[in-house]
């Protein structure tokens, strides 16, 4: 892009203001008026500015931040370990990239897991001597909202575990492809605004002050990581998620564990085709480096863990994602 640094400052100013006002309403108000697509385009162009133009790079730049506000509505929670989001692949050639940087911040010998990236609500469960005593949205990743009265309706999250482990546990709530589309014909059935998609209505669910509306709405959940784990003396990540299954905890069944960079590749490619026969949305594929001490010598930055990427499925995927949705409700 061929620009002078004033023309730069006034893009990456108009850039901020509308991801900003995008982000608000998807996460705050879970009613997004750009597609996710558009949303990925604009911050890609941000970030490449901001790269080019350190001079211009400030922390509050939705660069830089994980999330929404939360509600006032709803009692606030600090998480003790941030939530944070996950940096973007959309190509093989940024899997790679990825596993290079990863090389070069820990060993050459690395073991990846690979996770469908579900398209739903982050939340956190927090159990205390294997009781179920509070669940929280995401937020800004560092204070959530409170929504544990809504999360003890959903069947799939036991209020006991197998033991009596104290933990905190990270998913996605989401709403199965199913239960979206009879809920959107009730919606217009009754004459009211049916929502955009699954992930907004199984967010739009769970933050609402009243548990018999979650109830109601057939939410289901796949846990996928751990904040706190009193005791647990798990060296990878592949071990946890066995671990995590055994205590009762709903994790995805079709995670693989790859030996190299070229294996999640081929998984990727093969969920690209397979996406569509699942009974919930998927957004792309979550890349977790396997061993928890190669985790702790890569680290995070600001906004995401340098041991994980989101590989985002193909522009095209995403219009047809919406418009079989638009055509469909
Ligand atoms: P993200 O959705 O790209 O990735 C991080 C999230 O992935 C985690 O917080 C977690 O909730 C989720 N996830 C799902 N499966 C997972 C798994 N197996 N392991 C780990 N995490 C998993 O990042 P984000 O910060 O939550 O949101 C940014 C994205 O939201 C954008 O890329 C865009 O697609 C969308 N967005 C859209 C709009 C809009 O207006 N359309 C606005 C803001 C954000």
């Amino acid at each position: 892009m061929d620009m002078n640094a004033t023309e730069a400052q006034q893009k990456i100013e108009t850039l901020r203001q509308e991801l900003e006002q995008y982000s608000y309403e998807y996460h705050t108000l879970d009613t997004p008026s750009v597609s996710d697509y558009e949303y990925d385009k604009k911050m890609q162009e941000l970030i490449s500015l901001e790269e080019e133009y350190p001079d211009l790079q400030t922390p509050d730049s939705p660069s830089q931040r994980v999330g929404g506000k939360p509600l006032d509505a709803f009692e606030k929670v600090q998480h003790d370990i941030p939530m944070l989001s996950l940096g973007n692949a959309f190509n093989d050639e940024e899997l790679r990239d990825f596993d290079r940087r990863v090389k070069n911040g820990t060993d050459t010998d690395v073991n990846y897991v690979c996770e469908l990236k579900i398209d739903g609500l982050a939340v956190s469960l927090k159990y205390e001597d294997g009781v179920f005593v509070r669940g929280a949205t995401r937020g800004d990743g560092t204070t959530g909202e409170d929504i544990t009265k809504n999360l003890r309706t959903i069947r799939n999250i036991p209020l006991r575990l197998q033991e009596p482990a104290t933990v905190e546990v990270r998913g996605e709530a989401y709403m199965p492809k199913r239960s979206f589309l009879a809920l959107n014909e009730v919606k217009e059935a009754n004459g009211d605004e049916p929502f955009a998609n699954p992930r907004n209505a199984a967010a739009g669910s769970l933050r609402q002050l009243d548990p018999k509306i979650a109830a109601k709405r057939n939410l289901d959940i796949f846990l996928y990581g751990i904040g706190v784990w009193e005791n647990d003396t798990s060296e990878s990540h592949s071990e946890r998620l066995e671990k995590m299954q055994a205590l009762g905890l709903k994790t995805n069944p079709e995670w693989k564990k790859c030996n190299d960079m070229e294996e999640v590749i081929d998984y990727v490619h093969s969920w690209v085709e397979r996406r569509p026969d699942l009974d919930y949305e998927i957004d792309g594929i979550v890349i977790k480096v396997d061993n928890l001490d190669q985790q702790e010598d890569l680290g995070f930055t600001a906004k995401s863990p340098r041991w994980a990427t989101a590989y985002k499925f193909p522009a095209e995927e995403a219009v047809t994602k919406l418009t079989e949705i638009e055509l469909s409700v």
